[in-house]
């Protein structure tokens, strides 16, 4: 059985907030793990840039941030990304 979760194992977003409820896989299953924004046909967005929690929490800050987010409020968020099962 696969485990569900309520957060993107990525960047720690909300799937209730992915407009694509889900990344895909490369044979075009969802994925209930990662969100639509990290994770597609099987590839992690930006995977070569994108190599440690730190970098996805930098990446995470700055698109909030660009969103109008307060840039502390934007860290307060993110820092659980860590944590999560991608960067164990
Ligand atoms: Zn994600």
């Amino acid at each position: 059985m696969t485990k569900a979760y309520k957060f993107c194992q990525s960047c720690g977003m909300p799937f209730k907030q992915d407009p694509g409820k889900g990344g895909t896989e490369k044979d075009g299953a969802k994925s209930t793990k990662y969100c639509s924004y990290c994770y597609k046909d099987g590839e992690f967005f930006l995977a070569s840039e994108i190599s440690s929690a730190h970098e996805m929490q930098a990446m995470c800050v700055k698109k909030m941030k660009e969103q109008g987010m307060n840039g502390l409020l934007a860290w307060v968020m993110t820092r659980g990304i860590p944590r999560l099962e991608r960067w164990k």
